[in-house]
This record gives C-alpha cells, structure tokens and sequence, in this order.
C-alpha cells in the first residue's frame, strides 16, 4: 500500500512511522509511506506557506499554491484526505475501507487551517479524528495510518489478531488478563482458567455486551439493539446458571 503524507513536518511523520508496527510494515514492504514537504511547494524568498485570512481574524491560513504544487508534482494515490476537526469522524469502518485500497493520501493543515480553495478543488474528503482541536494533522494522520496498516493482511504476524478487537462486531471488546494468576490479592475469572473454551466464549460475548451497554450505548443503537440470543446469553449470566461461565 502506498500512502502519501503532505505536511510542513515531514520529519515528525516520518519518525513515528521508522519504529514499531509502521516501521516494520516499511521494512517488509507492505507500505510505501512518502512524506511530502508543503514548503517544497512554496516560491518566493521566504518560501511561506501561510498569510492572514481575508476579512480579518486571529491566526494564519495555509496559502493555496504550495499545497497545490507539492501535491501536483507528488501525482499522489487517491483519494486525497484533509484532516480537519470539520470532517466525517473517522471510525474502524473507515479504517476497513481505506485498508483495502491500494493506496490513498493524507493532507495535514497546521495554524488555523487550510484556504477553502484546496478544500474545494484538490481534496477528495474530509476527515477527522474526533471532537476536539489538535495543533496539526500529523497527529491525525499518523493515528489513521496505524488504524489502516494494521488492518493489512501480514502485517500484524497474527492473521486473528484483528478479528476480535473493539468495534469488529459493533462492540467493545472484553477484558483481557495475562499471568500472574494472582498479583497483588487481585485475581483472574476463574472461566478464563477453566480450559471450557466455550464458557470462555460466552462470558466473553457477555462482558463485551455489557462494558459496550455501560460505556458506549450509542454502539448498541447503530448495531440495532440486542439479540434474542445475546439477551438469552445476559440473563444466564445474570442468574448464575453455568458454574463455569462466572466471573
Ligand atoms: N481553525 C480550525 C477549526 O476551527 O476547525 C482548526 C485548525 S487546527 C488548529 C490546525 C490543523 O490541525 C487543522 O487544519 C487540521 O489539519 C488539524 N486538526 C486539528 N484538529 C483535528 C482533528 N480533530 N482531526 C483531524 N485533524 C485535526
């Protein structure tokens, strides 16, 4: 997968994106990550990339002829994805969906955004990370990027690892525990000891239907409520009835 990143902070993506699970996915070839400067794009002296808005107001705005420069002369994959606080809130789905692709890019805005010229007439759409106000996109960026490679088929070792995690079904995902069986008086669910992988499975279904009720309801609704079957699940639950399948 090719993924082109424009930004006045080249060097800060690509820092992130040389260790860990990026900079593996580099390095075994499953991404071509190509960091653009925006200020390679910029004439003059001074070669700026930003001037005051017109009609007045705090802060700068990122001038439309670096930005359009750069990324013409990049001919990146597309689409072309501006991360702004004014775009779609980016979800796993999101993250399936660019995962598939063969490649797409990113642009990164930095003072008070970006001239609606670039919005209007170079971008492909609109992206956000959630509901609040970063300095930059680069953080943005690199979050996304991490939530699509990872996705690649190969790149996380594990083939399963993906399948089971938070939003994969439309729930959160249920706790996890690790050894030591006992630390510091706190103890694990006897279930996940058991070796009955389908008591596990159960209580598992069930502690994912429950965090995701108690800490993100609206998940619930978009999914379309609870099943017969998963109510049959809580109420066994709820009642004790298979020894193994307790806490
Ligand atoms: N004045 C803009 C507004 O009110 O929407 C905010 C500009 S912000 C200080 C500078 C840049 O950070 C934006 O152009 C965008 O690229 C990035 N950014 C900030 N918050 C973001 C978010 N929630 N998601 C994605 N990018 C964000």
């Amino acid at each position: 997968m090719r993924i082109d990143v424009f930004t006045i902070f080249p060097a800060l993506v690509d820092a992130y994106s040389t260790v860990s699970l990026l900079g593996r996915a580099r390095k075994n070839k499953f991404l071509d990550l190509r960091c653009h400067d925006i200020r390679s794009g910029a004439v003059g002296i001074h070669r700026s990339v930003d001037d005051a808005p017109f009609g007045g107001g705090a802060g700068m705005i990122m001038k439309p002829e670096p930005i359009f420069g750069v990324v013409e002369r990049a001919d990146p994959p597309r689409p072309l994805i501006l991360l702004t606080p004014s775009g779609k809130r980016f979800e796993q789905s999101d993250a399936e969906e660019l995962s598939r692709l063969e490649g797409f890019s990113f642009l990164c805005g930095r003072y008070e955004g970006i001239d609606q010229r670039v919005v209007d007439n170079l971008v492909d759409r609109r992206v956000s990370l959630g509901d609040f106000v970063l300095s930059g996109g680069e953080i943005a960026a690199l979050a996304l990027i991490e939530a699509v490679v990872r996705l690649i088929p190969g790149v996380m070792g594990n083939e399963e690892s993906s399948v089971d995690e938070s939003f994969s079904g439309g729930l959160l995902e249920y706790p996890q525990y690790t050894r030591p069986r006992e630390f510091k008086g706190y103890t694990v669910p006897d279930v996940l000891v058991s070796g009955d992988h389908e008591s596990i499975a159960r209580w598992r279904k069930v502690k994912s239907l429950l965090i995701t009720m108690e800490i993100r309801p609206d998940l619930i609704i978009e999914r379309g409520g609870i099943t017969e079957e998963e109510a049959t699940l809580l109420k066994e639950y709820a009642d004790g009835e298979y020894e193994n399948f307790k806490d």
